[in-house]
């Protein structure tokens, strides 16, 4: 179902109270951003709102607050950088709710920026309390929520608002639904999937929906190793989750009836300790790894047969690196996988918190059709889940 968006309403003179995603990570000692990707995505549905003679009054959660006010977690910085990108003054609010920012919203004028504080600053965010909601609803005519990150919560800024105000998407959140839902609903085919990252039980939801659209799944990262000691295959002393076996042989058996094809490594990086300055090895899975020795990464041969795959898909969908992306020797084989749906010409979409850093660090996130700004709200998303900050925004009328 489609959802309302900024531009089906009219937002002239209108109190806009905007829902971003405004959480970026700082700097321990300076408390400055460390990378503000996050305000930078949500520029566009910033701008429109400002060019649409709104007053925009902005709203977002960063880190863990614990439900009440802690310096450490103020949106100063944010506002601070958000004015430099917007080349425009971001008025910063003492408050998140109140009498003052009730009367700072009041003084307000077409085109003008107020940020509330941290929302986490009160328990009523994360409760989803009625009051915080309503007190939040007051400052505003209109809710805008671009926070596709919070998607997966049904916390009083995102979803509770909704009760009071009409809720329609940002351009962030709109694309987000707009993509995640090809993949997940009407993927043109052939359609691969490429699995990863660190535990298969993370994963099992992921897996079981996106089998039901697939053509094919691709399987590398720690979770490789579940499968092939499911299938009798000997994995040394790798990342194994033992109480998961008969889970995985379960997955192959949905695979075979459902026509899916499985393809699991035929070889793999190894080493004794997770770490760079360690002696590395190329083994065969045939031949097995030896007992000491981990598999951090997906073999050479293995990146071959998955590009020759992924070579005439039509959609690629990509969750969980291949390998241990993070230290040099283990990147190689997520880096190859990146590359070539960097080039591919699929749809591609990248889920998952740290498959998305992956494709940062290697400069191709721009190559990418889409990389998804929500770890676990994409991962939900893959999962065929309903996400409650998405549910609350209003329908689009057919
Ligand atoms: P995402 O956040 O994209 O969903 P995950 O959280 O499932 O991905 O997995 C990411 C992590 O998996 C990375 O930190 C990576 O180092 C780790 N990983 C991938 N392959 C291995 C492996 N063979 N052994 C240990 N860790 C691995
Ligand atoms: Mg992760």
């Amino acid at each position: 179902m489609a959802k309302m968006t900024v531009k089906d309403v009219d937002l002239k003179g209108k109190r806009v109270l905007m829902r971003a995603d405004f959480n970026c990570p700082l700097d321990e000692k300076t408390g400055e951003i460390t990378d503000d990707k996050r305000i930078r995505a949500s520029l566009d549905t910033i701008k429109y709102v400002l060019e649409m003679d709104a007053k925009l009054i902005l709203m977002s959660h960063l880190g863990r607050p614990k439900g009440k006010r802690d310096a450490k977690y103020s949106l100063k910085p944010v506002a601070r950088r958000l004015s430099e990108l917007l080349n425009k003054p971001v008025k910063m609010m003492d408050d998140t709710i109140g009498p003052k920012v009730e009367e700072s919203v009041k003084q307000m004028r077409p085109g003008d920026v107020i940020l509330l504080e941290n929302t986490r600053f009160y328990p009523g965010e994360k409760e989803n309390s009625p009051d915080f909601a309503e007190q939040l609803a007051k400052l505003g005519d209109i809710h805008v929520n671009d926070a596709f990150g919070t998607a997966h919560r049904a916390h009083a800024s995102n979803v509770g608002v909704a009760k009071y105000l009409l809720s329609v998407a940002g351009f962030l959140m709109e694309k987000e639904i707009r993509y995640l839902s090809k993949v997940v609903i009407s993927p043109t085919h052939p359609y691969i999937v490429i699995l990863g990252g660190v535990k298969v039980s993370d994963k099992i939801g992921v897996i079981k929906n996106l089998m039901k659209k697939a053509d094919m799944i691709l399987i590398g990262g720690a979770m490789m190793f579940t499968f092939l000691k499911a299938i009798g295959k000997a994995v040394g002393s790798s990342l194994v989750e033992e109480d998961k076996l008969d889970l995985a042989r379960s997955i192959i058996d949905e695979a075979n009836e459902k026509k899916v094809k499985l393809v699991l490594p035929i070889d793999c990086v190894i080493a004794q300790e997770m770490k760079s300055k360690t002696e590395r090895r190329i083994v065969d899975i045939e031949e097995g790894i030896p007992m000491g020795w981990k598999g951090f990464d997906i073999g050479p041969k293995t990146v071959e047969i998955f590009k020759d795959k992924l070579q005439n898909a039509k959609t690629i969908v990509w969750n969980g690196p291949m390998g241990v992306f993070e230290i040099k020797p283990f990147s190689e084989g997520t880096h190859a996988i990146a590359e070539m749906l960097a080039n591919s010409d699929a749809m591609t979409v990248i889920g998952g918190g740290d498959s998305a850093a992956a494709v940062e660090r290697f400069g191709l996130a721009d190559k990418m059709s889409h990389v998804s700004t929500g770890g676990g709200a994409s991962l939900e998303f893959l999962e065929g889940k309903e996400l409650p900050g998405i549910a609350s925004i209003k329908d689009k009328e057919m």
